[in-house]
């Protein structure tokens, strides 16, 4: 994972490097060298990435500190030329536009940090467990016990620190991708579709890095917000599926719905801001009609010479594209929108709902990728899942019997079981039998409760999942701190420990 990362680095700032070269081929004087050096340095930047996938630290041995560093000051520098040679005005556009995709970076950065860190994935799977059947049952699993959701939570303090730097770099460029994209395409939406049509007029007037920074300003949230709402979704979908009650379902709709939902936002963001700097440039002498597109140059009156409209007043100047000009699109626009994003947010509960009572024959039409590749419900009635050192009480008819387990690893426990051929003589008696051993991942299927086969598929994630033999069963589990039950009968081996 650390190696792919460093590898992926290298790659992008070989190739950022490469760009450089190629601009440095096209240009001339000054702004060529710059572009060599620049090349240079990225490849440079990109080769210590490869070294630190060997040594397994940016900071060690020193020499490679020392080369980052140096890097990294001659690209600050160069930066700083850059922007005392430009126009003042034109830089500080620059630096915030740049600035805010920083802090949409860090905070998406921080967010991450936050789910494995904190655990905040362990109490979404506290609330999945929660909402599930099996709330009655005790939640298996400890903040630490599922490695693959804590991932790297013990990590040296350089690593960590290592690991957000990179990730806040590696989530702000595609931020600064899909944002200036996207800002593109609106100005070039207004461009071909602005009515009236003032592109032509204004263009050189228009303060088009302003604008594209003023909307990065206004837009810098909803990268991070998106993706927090993608998140919760997503480890509550997991805490679900370790219940073995999915009915939460993170399939495609809603994974492209996240991809779908930020660049519409930024679009919406840019439209608004690109209009205002156009309606803010264009001049007295440039107005012109808001139906027609006649320019009103000159003229005093409020209506329109050549197609009669009313304008509202004299000085007034719009833009928009020219479909919103119809008053039942923008109104219909507005539900539309909202109807939209409270369905894309909530895609996890209704498509899974949907999937679930589709008929079967059905589902054969449905494109293979949003079909949920695992059954949603649990398939079986019979199944208990049962923490791997839980006190189980199990009665079927007239007689009861408490299935003790205590946990060897995540994967195996000893069991001891106490049976009661009368239910009425538990609590007062010692067991009539009492059985001991094993269950483990790889055992089974058979586990002997009184003279009741159980079933049990597999003991695993400090889980076992129990099947019972009939319905007339009932199962019941509480951990062993809530057991108030006597417990002395339990044969006192356990310690001994004959697991191969
Ligand atoms: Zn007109």
């Amino acid at each position: 994972m650390f190696m792919t990362l460093n590898h992926f680095e290298a790659g992008l700032w070989s190739v950022i490097g490469l760009i450089f070269a190629v601009a440095g081929i096209r240009t001339m004087g000054t702004t060529s060298s710059r572009c060599y050096l620049l090349a240079v340095l990225f490849v440079a930047f990109g080769i210590s990435d490869l070294v630190e996938s060997e040594t397994g630290g940016w900071w060690q041995p020193w020499w490679l500190l020392v080369w980052k560093a140096a890097c990294l000051t001659v690209f600050a520098w160069q930066l700083w030329e850059y922007g005392a040679s430009k126009r003042h005005e034109e830089w500080a556009y620059y630096a915030t536009g740049m600035k805010f995709y920083l802090i949409g970076g860090t905070l998406h950065a921080a967010i991450i940090t936050l789910f494995v860190k904190v655990g905040a994935w362990y109490w979404l799977f506290r609330l999945a467990w929660a909402l599930s059947p099996w709330s009655s049952f005790p939640f298996p699993y400890g903040s630490g016990d599922l490695v693959f959701y804590s991932y790297g939570h013990d990590d040296a303090l350089a690593t960590q620190i290592e690991r957000f730097i990179s990730s806040v770099v590696s989530i702000s460029i595609p931020i600064a991708v899909v944002h200036s994209l996207t800002f593109l395409l609106v100005a070039w939406g207004y461009k071909l579709f602005g009515s009236p049509n003032y592109w032509l007029d204004i263009r050189t007037k228009l303060k088009f890095r302003k604008a594209w920074s003023d909307s990065a300003r206004r837009s810098w949230w909803v990268w991070p917000a998106v993706l927090i709402i993608e998140n919760i979704w997503t480890y509550l979908a997991s805490g679900f599926m370790y219940t073995m009650y999915p009915i939460v379902n993170m399939s495609y709709p809603f994974q492209i719905a996240i991809f779908v939902i930020i660049p519409f936002s930024y679009i919406s963001t840019h439209a608004t801001v690109l209009r205002k700097h156009i309606i803010a440039v264009v001049g007295t002498e440039e107005v012109r009609c808001i139906s027609c597109g006649y320019l009103l140059r000159g003229l005093l009156s409020k209506r329109c010479p050549e197609c009669g409209h009313n304008t509202l007043s004299d000085s007034v100047v719009d833009f928009r594209f020219r479909w919103e000009w119809s008053r039942n699109w923008s109104s219909c626009w507005k539900k539309l929108r909202i109807a939209m994003l409270l369905g894309l947010a909530f895609s996890p509960l209704w498509v899974s709902f949907i999937l679930v009572r589709c008929p079967q024959q059905w589902m054969q039409f449905v494109p293979s990728v949003i079909q949920p590749g695992k059954p949603v419900f649990v398939p079986n009635q019979d199944i208990f899942p049962i923490r791997l050192d839980a006190v189980c009480i199990i009665q079927c008819d007239e007689s009861l019997a408490v299935l003790v387990l205590n946990k060897m690893g995540p994967s195996s426990a000893k069991y001891a079981v106490g049976y009661w051929e009368e239910a009425s003589d538990y609590g007062t008696q010692t067991p009539d039998t009492i059985q001991s051993g094993s269950v483990m991942y790889s055992g089974g299927p058979i586990l002997p409760i009184g003279p009741w086969k159980f079933k049990y598929g597999i003991a695993w994630e400090h889980m076992l999942w129990l099947t019972r033999p009939t319905t007339t069963c009932s199962v019941t589990a509480t951990s062993k701190d809530d057991y108030d039950g006597d417990l002395t009968w339990v044969p006192n081996d356990e310690e001994s420990d004959d697991l191969p």
